[in-house]
């Protein structure tokens, strides 16, 4: 095992567990990341030193505790490439923000026979805010679909996105097809017919760098535990100019700038959409993440994870009965492997790989029209993270294999 990856390694106390008698071997990546040990400490040191409520008190504490939770905004927006520290909204994941685009931007944009566009390969969380929010203002939901090779169709995407589109909403990097999507070009689409684009990047963020401003994206939702934090702590980047026009998503404490009887009157973003206490300890989880991936380098853990499937990909293929979903040009992946094989459910083979220590997903992956879109019910997904090694990889590998002929001898 590389050295640099053995002492990568050491900052996860879990990988050291067994699961079933067997050393775990963790390829559910894309559902959750693992934490390193300097993310829990951080959040552990500052609920023993720093804990009190933000942007309330005037004592130290609270004051010390406010900084600390605004040099986090700081953090994100140089992590992402944003303009403003102003632009960067937590949330409570990137469900959360994308619920907040389409219930504030959305709500009030949308009219009746305007269209909406997704790509056919939406998680629901990039689907079902937007399929409400079309049926509550009998606007249209207009689907791109796949090309021939399993990614999104840009042909497709131009004829889609006409002068009656609004919004149009895409994830970065698909969580089940692991293509990686053209958001520049279908942003510049948007803004041609002067519509917005709100990008999911709950499977991009942490895998390679996302610059909001090279992708002209309007709009960026994220998680923090897909990025090595905590669970319960997204982020939603949204343009200074369209964020402060947004009517607030959540209303209480934290959010106003004066309340008299009648009526209230609203803070400046992004406090106008962050009522109530917020999520302080994992703000502060989240920079312990940016500061693991920055310490590691993002170059580095975009080589890494595209050199394991580089290995992975093609000794996978090779086994037979085994569909794939998604391109198979390998350098347009992420570390996303679906598949199926053949005569065996989906279910039953993530069981049988459990019973050896190996977490994989397997399920709808909250992508149903994909899934018929694919002609299937659900798939196994393997995902890779930084600290997964070739030993894994092969240890998965041959568990296929020695699973495929034991279902096979039952079957016959
Ligand atoms: N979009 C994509 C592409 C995802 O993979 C996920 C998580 N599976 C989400 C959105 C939702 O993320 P969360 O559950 O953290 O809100």
């Amino acid at each position: 095992m590389d050295k640099n990856i053995k002492q990568i390694r050491d900052n996860f106390p879990i990988l050291k567990r067994k699961i079933n008698d067997s050393p775990l071997i963790y390829l559910d990546n894309a559902a959750t990341a693992q934490i390193p040990v300097s993310v829990s400490k951080k959040m552990m040191d500052f609920d023993e030193t720093y804990r009190a409520n933000v942007h309330r008190g005037v004592h130290t504490l609270g004051m010390w505790a406010t900084k600390y939770y605004e040099s986090v905004r700081e953090k994100v927006k140089d992590f992402i490439h944003a303009k403003s520290e102003r632009e960067i909204v937590f949330t409570s994941g990137c469900t959360d923000s994308l619920n907040l685009v389409a219930n504030t931007y959305g709500e009030q944009n949308i009219q009746a026979g305007d269209e909406i566009v997704v790509s056919i390969m939406e998680h629901h969380s990039n689907l079902l805010p937007w399929q409400q929010l079309a049926m509550r203002k009998h606007a249209k939901l207009k689907f791109i679909e796949l090309d021939q090779e399993q990614k999104l169709d840009l042909a497709d995407a131009k004829k889609k996105i006409t002068p009656k589109t609004k919004i149009i909403a895409v994830a970065q990097v698909s969580n089940v097809l692991g293509c990686i999507n053209p958001i520049k070009e279908l942003a510049q689409l948007a803004h041609q017919n002067n519509a917005v684009i709100v990008v999911d990047g709950a499977q991009a963020i942490g895998h390679f760098d996302v610059n909001v401003q090279e992708l002209e994206a309007d709009f960026y939702a994220f998680s923090g535990h897909k990025m090595f934090g905590p669970d319960g702590i997204g982020v939603l980047y949204g343009r200074k100019k369209l964020l402060e026009k947004m009517p607030p998503y959540r209303l209480g404490g934290e959010m106003i700038a004066n309340v008299t009887r009648e009526g209230a009157t609203w803070a400046p973003v992004p406090q106008k959409f962050e009522a109530g206490t917020p999520n302080i300890e994992g703000a502060i989880g989240l920079e312990g993440a940016i500061d693991f991936i920055e310490h590691v380098g993002l170059d580095k853990l975009r080589q890494y994870e595209q050199d394991l499937i580089d290995y992975v990909f093609p000794k996978i293929q090779k086994i037979a009965g085994l569909t794939f979903y998604g391109p198979q040009n390998i350098s347009e992946r992420s570390s996303v492997i679906s598949f199926n094989m053949q005569g065996i459910h989906p279910h039953d083979l993530a069981t049988a790989l459990d019973l050896e220590g190996i977490e994989v997903r397997a399920g709808h992956h909250c992508a149903q029209p994909l899934m018929e879109t694919l002609g299937v019910e659900s798939t196994v997904r393997a995902s890779f993270a930084i600290y997964n090694t070739q030993e894994e990889a092969d240890k998965f590998l041959s568990a296929l294999v020695v699973i495929k002929e034991f279902f096979q001898n039952e079957l016959r």
